[in-house]
């Protein structure tokens, strides 16, 4: 149905966290306002620019009528949608709520410095016009390492930003990746990630795995992890990790699709990371993503 329209549906690249598989992804800018991350092959060469409310509202316009008034959930994409500011994702969020009468959630991709950006009261608006939860890549917590690949800010801004969001009600699923650091980070990698996450306390967290996908430089500068290093890596995530919050490796980059609820399904789940790492010496000495590579 959606192929009807007469005009280019997307931008590409469009990105989606997994789980936002069943909503409409509604583009309100197009690239990463940052673009600095080196292991990050998104948006690479992708020109950022903010789509004007006029071109979005005349794309939900055309729309077909089985989507137009009939969507309950709705994705902002790209990369760092929330860099637009107050007013202008107010306004969105406004027509969001005009067009689509049954809308139930609106959900977006974030950095932490974007969120320190607004007021309490303005994200307390903004939830009350729906934004239910903001994605946002913490990477990891160690910050040697966050400057060594070129990603904005520090564990201490991702602390405030995620108390920010729990403050005006508005959730938080964040995300880190497996093998960032390399041989050479990976205990510290593993700690400060879990120490963040206990802090930040995430209604959800992932993990993605390091694979090739435009980030080759940022790769060659490592000592990339094998299989069984990764999954070495994940154990002492999952060990340390005290918080309460929603556990998956749902990403296409993970060989394991793990999830439960943490710390309660603490066991099962190193049971099953313990499982795989009895695999053969031939799996567990390969590199990640050899299965196929999809990027991030
Ligand atoms: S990781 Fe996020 S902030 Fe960094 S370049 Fe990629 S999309 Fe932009």
């Amino acid at each position: 149905m959606l192929m009807q329209v007469d005009f280019p549906l997307y931008h590409q690249p469009v990105f989606r966290p997994p789980a936002e598989a069943d909503s409409l992804i509604v583009q309100v800018t197009h690239g990463c306002s940052r673009n600095t991350c080196r292991f990050c092959g998104m948006y690479k060469g992708v020109k950022y620019e903010t789509l004007d409310r006029e071109y979005i509202e005349y794309w939900l316009d055309r729309l077909p009528r089985v989507i137009f008034g009939g969507a309950r959930r709705v994705f902002l994409a790209d990369g760092n949608a929330m860099c637009v500011g107050f007013p202008w994702l107010r306004e969105i969020l406004t027509l969001l709520n005009k067009k689509f009468r049954g809308l139930r959630r609106v959900t977006i991709y974030a950095t932490p410095a974007d969120i320190l950006n607004y007021q309490a009261e303005e994200l307390a608006e903004l939830k009350s016009l729906k934004l239910w939860m903001a994605y946002i890549g913490l990477e990891t917590g160690c910050n040697e390492l966050l400057k060594k690949t070129g990603k904005q800010g520090s564990a201490e801004d991702f602390g405030q930003a995620l108390a920010m969001l729990r403050q005006a009600g508005i959730r938080s699923s964040v995300t880190a990746i497996l093998g960032l650091g390399g041989k050479e980070f990976t205990n510290r990698h593993s700690e400060d990630t879990a120490d963040a996450v206990n802090k930040g306390r995430p209604d959800y967290f992932s993990l993605l795995t390091l694979i090739r996908g435009g980030n080759e430089e940022f790769i060659a500068s490592i000592k990339q992890l094998t299989v069984r290093e990764v999954f070495l890596e994940l154990r002492r995530i999952v060990e340390r990790i005290e918080t309460r919050t929603i556990f998956r490796t749902n990403h296409a980059s993970n060989i394991l699709q793990l999830e439960g609820t943490l710390p309660d399904d603490r066991l099962r789940i190193l049971f099953e990371i313990d499982t795989i790492l009895r695999s053969s010496e031939e799996f567990l000495d390969r590199e990640p993503g050899f299965f196929g590579e999809s990027g991030y």
